[in-house]
């Protein structure tokens, strides 16, 4: 696969197609084949004299997929022409060409702004085609402010540039003269280079000395170039400096870390320029795809208002904007938005809530229950109502107690050959404490359908909408902990919704600002928000708050991220691609270690074992779920299990394809790893 850069122009006239030409011919004397493309063509025959001049042999409708009679934007030249204009054609021989070309250049059409397309402009296209950009600027009066708003445009708009060249210099009058060290000066990127004016530039001659001149101007290989990060400097510094999160740290200062640089879509880009599918979300948050257009403007529109301003005692727009988009899709009944930064905080504030809410109304209610096998963050008032030993026995002397019950694992119920209504069997111990204790008890707290971090536990239907009703009889708080299930992951946009179930409190954080910014929400009801009203010196304030509460960058990623839902019909979208993986899924049975699949929606959980019938758990000192990650990584897929299960959540915006692509590579190494052991 070759480089490539796209020639764009602070103005259409300027002279990207001879420079375009130029480049490709000093290219071709340095012995470096160079291909060219030029997406839209309106009029003219630059095309033509390209291929002519860079002795170009690809199919036409490669180099050009489409061309329209009339001199104008392409948009207002093909809508006049009654042309269709298919995008997909357009990365397709984008992509055939980079096969086949050492370095592609790729030729804009007038600016950047110049429309394309419906909402569509040169700009978006850089970006989907996700190439660097060179910008050829023109000499005279005019082009500092030309210049500099395209490359301030280009950054704002996420768009790499390479950097600027000035065209037919004349070095006449003054301004021409002193522009080029301006431009030094102003531009955040090389000036890579000032050609001055050749005669007669399309005829055999000119073009023979503008490539002189190029050769001698340009840094050539500043565009050949591609951007390395130093990634045995960066690998000795974070195992100098950083400690990782649920990371034995140990093994981290022996392994090879891999250091993310940049993504796109549902894939991250590691310091050494290789691809890896974003198998887990980045860890459960990423919902639209990376760099998100819509998502990345709506951030950088924020910047440049204001980054943070504090809830202590004043609104801000994007909090209030957010807040009532959450309740408007939330399920009916609740009606009022607590922010915090991440899901520990969303479910501390709703164990304080309800701690405090029973309180007020003059009850002795002040117990928890929770479930086995359930994780709901990491601060010591969550993991109190944790019930994985794993992660929570170390700390066992900071907690409170909590009433524990069971937890629907269907695959590993003991009770499962006895009773035939499984499932509702699990309830058994909740009933019992409600019926003994109710008089105590605060709140039940779970998540909903899916227990995500002990290994993508799914629950039987019915379960949950059960759990709500004794909830109810008993005057009992339900608090569900939609950080892991909520913003689309189960196919809905909340898990409640799937079983008509409007809990008391609920949480969100993970999806929320479709994985930008750290942002969490705790949702709650009239009545419980009324419970905490009361004169100043009554002291029924909830006294909690974190100091970025309600964060205005973080909150505007998310107006956007919800607005995306509605925009791309993300969950109609979704409903087949979660057929697929469903089908997928099927074959990984066959696999020898393969104990039990799990799947609700876009989360998934692929339980290895040692031995399939007696259901024999590999031993930690096998390290058998890392292992498989690891060779996925092989794969070119990033996978982070759970323990023994291999978990597959993808971002919800992938394509059928790389689902296929995620399907493979997980199947592959699973059965690469188990198959000696
Ligand atoms: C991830 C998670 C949390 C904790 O969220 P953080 O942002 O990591 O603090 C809480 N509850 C559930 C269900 C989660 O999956």
């Amino acid at each position: 696969m070759g480089k490539s850069i796209f020639i764009t122009a602070t103005d259409t006239g300027v002279g990207k197609t001879i420079i375009s030409c130029a480049i490709g011919l000093a290219l071709k004397k340095k012995g470096i084949d160079a291909g060219y493309m030029k997406p839209f063509q309106c009029s003219g025959n630059d095309t033509d004299f390209a291929v002519k001049v860079l002795g170009i042999k690809d199919d036409k409708k490669l180099v050009n997929p489409y061309y329209a009679k009339a001199p104008l934007a392409p948009y207002v030249a093909f809508k006049r022409a009654k042309a269709k204009i298919d995008l997909e054609k357009i990365f397709f021989a984008y992509n055939e060409l980079k096969k086949r070309h050492e370095f592609l250049i790729v030729e804009g059409a007038g600016g950047l702004l110049v429309p394309l397309m419906e909402s569509y402009v040169v700009a978006d296209l850089i970006r989907d085609l996700d190439i660097p950009a060179l910008i050829v600027a023109r000499a005279g009066l005019g082009t500092l402010n030309h210049t500099l708003l395209t490359q301030r445009y280009a950054f704002d708009y996420g768009l790499k540039v390479k950097g600027v060249i000035i065209n037919g210099y004349t070095g006449k009058d003054i301004a021409e003269k002193t522009n080029p060290d301006i431009l030094k000066e102003f531009l955040e990127v090389p000036l890579l280079g000032v050609l001055p004016y050749v005669k007669d530039v399309q005829s055999k001659k000119g073009l023979r000395t503008l490539v002189k001149k190029v050769e001698e101007n340009i840094d050539l290989d500043a565009l050949l170039q591609e951007e390395k990060s130093p990634t045995k400097k960066l690998v000795v510094e974070d195992k100098k400096y950083v400690w990782h999160p649920f990371t034995q740290m140990k093994d981290w200062l022996e392994g090879e870390p891999l250091i993310i640089e940049e993504a796109k879509g549902s894939y991250l880009k590691d310091s050494d320029g290789r691809w890896y599918l974003d198998g887990v979300s980045s860890l459960w948050v990423n919902v639209h795809g990376h760099r998100k257009k819509e998502i990345d403007i709506s951030v950088a529109r924020q910047l440049s208002k204001v980054a943070h301003s504090t809830l202590l005692g004043l609104g801000n727009i994007p909090s209030i904007e957010l807040a009532r988009e959450i309740i408007k899709i939330a399920p009916k009944g609740l009606a009022k938005v607590f922010y915090s930064d991440n899901g520990s905080t969303a479910v501390e504030i709703a164990l304080k809530m309800a701690y405090q809410y029973w309180q007020h109304r003059n009850t002795a209610k002040t117990k928890f229950i929770h479930l086995e096998n359930a994780y709901h963050g990491d601060t010591v008032g969550s993991v109190s109502v944790g019930g994985i030993d794993l992660f929570h026995k170390a700390y066992k002397g900071l907690l409170f107690d909590s009433y524990a019950i069971d937890s629907p694992y269907c695959y590993r119920c003991p009770k499962k050959k006895i009773y035939p209504l499984c499932g509702r069997e699990c309830l058994g111990g909740l009933k019992e404490i409600l019926e003994c204790d109710h008089s105590s008890i605060a709140a039940l707290i779970v998540e909903p359908l899916v227990q995500a971090a002990s290994g993508m536990l799914v629950w039987p239907d019915g379960i949950y909408k059960e759990m709500s009703e004794l909830c109810k009889k008993y005057n009992v708080l339900l608090i569900a902990d939609e950080v892991a299930v909520g913003m689309g992951r189960t196919g809905s946009m909340f898990a409640s919704d799937l079983e008509g179930v409007t809990p008391d409190i609920l949480c969100v954080a993970k999806g929320i600002t479709g994985g930008y910014l750290p942002l969490a929400a705790t949702l709650t009801t009239q009545n419980i928000f009324d419970g905490f009203l009361g004169e100043y010196k009554g002291q029924k304030t909830f006294f909690h708050g974190h100091t970025y509460t309600g964060n205005p960058l973080a909150c505007a990623a998310a107006r956007a991220n919800l607005e995306l839902f509605k925009k791309e019909k993300t969950l109609e979208k979704l409903k087949p691609k979660i057929q697929f993986l469903k089908k997928g899924l099927e074959g990984f049975m066959e696999l020898k270690h393969v104990g039990d699949i799990r799947q609700k929606g876009f989360m998934v959980g692929i339980e290895l074992v040692k031995d399939k019938r007696t259901k024999e758990q590999y031993g930690w000192e096998e390290k058998v779920g890392i292992r498989v990650c690891q060779k996925a990584r092989e794969y070119g897929v990033i996978l982070r299990p759970l323990g023994n299960v291999i978990v597959l959540m993808p971002p919800l915006s992938i394509s059928q394809e790389e689902l296929k692509q995620l399907l493979d590579a997980a199947y592959k190494a699973i059965r690469t790893v188990t198959s000696y052991s």
